[in-house]
């Protein structure tokens, strides 16, 4: 069967390839060149990308190089055509390393290589795949229960429905996505670029913008759920209540409860959880709130029924969330008050708002390994070496400003991008640097939208703090009352409250929220003792603060848990939960490492990342590579099975 990253064969004219090579990124177009002519030499001579930036894709080549290149491009993809697209001969170890260092202009390190290899899957396998050998009796007796159908959700479905294995997908909302089914405010789109924020197995060559919006992103996920059939596994509009395990029997015993109130039970031999941290809506108590006389509603419950056109509007809390809103509903508000306890950190992302011209949509389907590639270049920057930049030197001066001289360049370079934009307006600069160190809390990618809006007249950032909420506006400490129809809180989620408000009961009846109280933990962000058969997708310890992909990490937890669950289905243990020393020691090692970097610092005082004590339990501490080989195969020694 042929390959499907290698290109679909295509007819299309001279003139339309040359107008095609206008629309893409030029070193990825080098490399697929050397997939179909064979010719490694083109990429050892002059013609080179400069330099590597996150989601920089042009490799900051100079116009007259990328023109000679698609100049070249033009003659090797018509003779790639007229020798009707053959699939081109698979290329060596060595040669994939020397043009993975090409690309990204430094030596890609020996250790990532498989990882990224696997990642980009030139070999057209779904390489993340577990192929179960054994007993597809056993795996037909062995019901899941998966909680969730968000990307990690759904992907569950996938790997089990592949496996044979019967599962439920328990849903709350009323279709699939989880955060992108429930972010519809204006404006919400990934800051991960979508070529490489898509399933590795699943690439989608139709995005229309570099970094989708909401629908499509939503679309997306209804698709790859229509051509896995896993819609016919989902309950929608139906949320887990509680899950209790059953020593005896080795069962999970879940309650659920539809929309309209009625109540069931379910049984399962294992749970997975697939709840993501970032769906349970955290609005502040404001004393006064429940008298605002207008309509309020927190950004991820939308209410569209809301008309905001030519209406005063008070929206409270700006992290990723209202960083988006404000610019996409200012133009259409009488007047818009953005109340920000927080400065946030920001750097320039040109693409964020750009649309995909059709000529990368062409490459996509017709030029070998173009779409491969192409993930690569926006993976590597944002593979770990974010984790670097967010590391303390305890030694580096004033920590309030920086916490190391690789942070202190961020620092100047994110400064000098906001400084830039409003050079003339000392009074707004003055509220929006902020005065903790760059990366300390989530940093946002900007195109300058952000500073646009609140450079509008109909437009005011208020940087003092709330006091109450009248019937008609929100009153400051210092007294001032600004009027308001309507209220959008965009203040965020219960990210630290885990699982929260499910019950779960493991072993012996304890209790998962008193066993975990402040401090959310599983080995290797995934298992816990005492609960048994019990498995957390984008669970503690694992969201992500210095780059990658949630989506990168639901795969290696997948493959991780099928595997957990191929040691069950094989039918010697009823049980698998880690040992109680090897997750206390994973989960001091975990603390350990997360106190070396920037979110957990004192520098800065509210952050979702941290618990009432300023701990981090919730993001991973952790190099891609490092999770990416811990979780490639359980180890059975690590587990107590029964
Ligand atoms: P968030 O980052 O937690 O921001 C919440 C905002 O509300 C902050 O400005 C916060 O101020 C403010 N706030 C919270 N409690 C407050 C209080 N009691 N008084 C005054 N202000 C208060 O939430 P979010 O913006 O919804 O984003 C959450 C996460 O979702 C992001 O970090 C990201 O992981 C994800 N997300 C991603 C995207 C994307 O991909 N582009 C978009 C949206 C969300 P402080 O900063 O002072 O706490």
């Amino acid at each position: 069967m042929r390959n499907p990253h290698a290109g679909i064969p295509f007819d299309t004219s001279d003139r339309e390839i040359v107008a095609a090579l206008q629309d893409l990124s030029i070193p990825t177009l080098m490399l697929s060149l050397v997939h179909m002519s064979g010719d490694a030499e083109l990429i050892r001579g002059r013609l080179k990308p400069a330099g590597l930036f996150l989601n920089e894709v042009q490799g900051f080549m100079s116009e007259e190089d990328k023109q000679e290149i698609r100049d070249l491009a033009r003659d090797v993809i018509i003779d790639y055509r007229d020798r009707g697209c053959p699939e081109p001969t698979p290329i060596s170890a060595e040669l994939l390393g020397e043009m993975m260092s090409w690309l990204v202009c430094e030596d890609v390190p020996e250790e990532y290589i498989p990882m990224l290899l696997e990642e980009m899957e030139l070999d057209g396998s779904d390489a993340r795949r577990i192929e179960f050998t054994g007993d597809a009796e056993a795996r037909a007796n062995f019901p899941v229960l998966v909680i969730g159908c968000g990307e990690s959700g759904l992907l569950a479905g996938i790997r089990l429905k592949e496996a044979g294995i019967p599962f439920v997908i328990i849903e709350k909302n009323a279709g699939v996505g989880g955060t992108w089914w429930e972010n519809s405010y204006p404006g919400a789109r990934v800051d991960v670029g979508n070529h490489f924020y898509c399933y590795s197995f699943e690439p989608s060559d139709t995005w229309s913008e570099y970094f989708a919006q909401q629908p499509e992103l939503q679309a997306y996920f209804e698709t790859v759920m229509h051509k896995y059939e896993i819609e016919p596994h989902i309950r929608f509009e139906t949320e887990v209540l509680s899950a209790a395990w059953d020593d005896d029997q080795s069962l999970w015993t879940i309650q659920i409860r539809t929309l309209e109130g009625a109540s069931e039970t379910l049984h399962a031999r294992a749970v997975i959880s697939a709840v993501g941290q970032l769906n349970r809506p955290s609005i502040p108590e404001f004393p006064g709130a429940d008298d605002f006389a207008g309509p309020s509603f927190h950004s991820a419950r939308w209410d569209h029924d809301v008309d905001l056109t030519g209406k005063q509007v008070a929206m409270i809390g700006a992290g990723a969330s209202g960083f988006q809103i404000a610019p996409t509903i200012a133009p259409d508000v009488a007047h818009l008050s953005v109340f920000q306890r927080t400065a946030q950190w920001m750097f320039p992302n040109p693409n964020y708002h750009e649309a995909v011209g059709p000529g990368v949509q062409w490459a996509l389907r017709h030029l070998p390994f173009y779409g491969r590639w192409y993930r690569f270049l926006i993976l590597w920057p944002g593979c770990d070496v974010g984790l670097e930049a967010a590391r303390v030197d305890p030694a580096y001066p004033d920590q309030q400003r920086a916490f190391s001289e690789m942070n202190d360049l961020a620092r100047q370079m994110f400064t000098e991008w906001i400084t830039s934009q409003i050079p003339d307006d000392p009074e707004l600069l003055a509220k929006v640097i902020p005065d903790y160190p760059a990366t300390a809390k989530r940093t946002l990618q900007d195109n300058g939208a952000w500073l646009k809006a609140l450079s509008r007249d109909n437009v005011e950032l208020v940087r003092t703090g709330i006091d109450h909420i009248a019937a008609d506006g929100v009153v400051t400490t210092d007294g001032k009352q600004y009027d308001a129809d309507i209220i959008i809180y965009a203040t965020g989620f219960r990210a630290t409250d885990l699982l929260w408000p499910m019950e779960i009961t493991g072993r012996n009846g304890v209790d998962l929220r008193s066993r975990w109280g402040e401090r959310p933990a599983a080995y290797l962000g995934m298992t816990i003792p005492e609960f048994p058969n019990f498995f957390c997708m984008y669970g503690p310890g694992t969201n992500l603060a210095h780059g990658g992909s949630l989506i990168f990490h639901s795969e290696c937890q997948m493959r991780y848990i099928e595997q957990c669950l191929e040691i069950l289905i094989a039918g010697e243990h009823a049980s698998l939960e880690p040992r109680e020393d090897l997750y206390q020691e994973w989960h001091e090692r975990t603390q350990r490492e997360i106190k070396t970097l920037a979110w957990a610092q004192p520098s800065v005082e509210h952050s979702f990342y941290k618990n009432a004590e300023g701990e981090v339990h919730i993001l991973s501490p952790w190099r891609l590579v490092d999770y990416w080989t811990w979780t490639k195969e359980p180890n059975r020694d690590d587990f107590i099975l029964r």
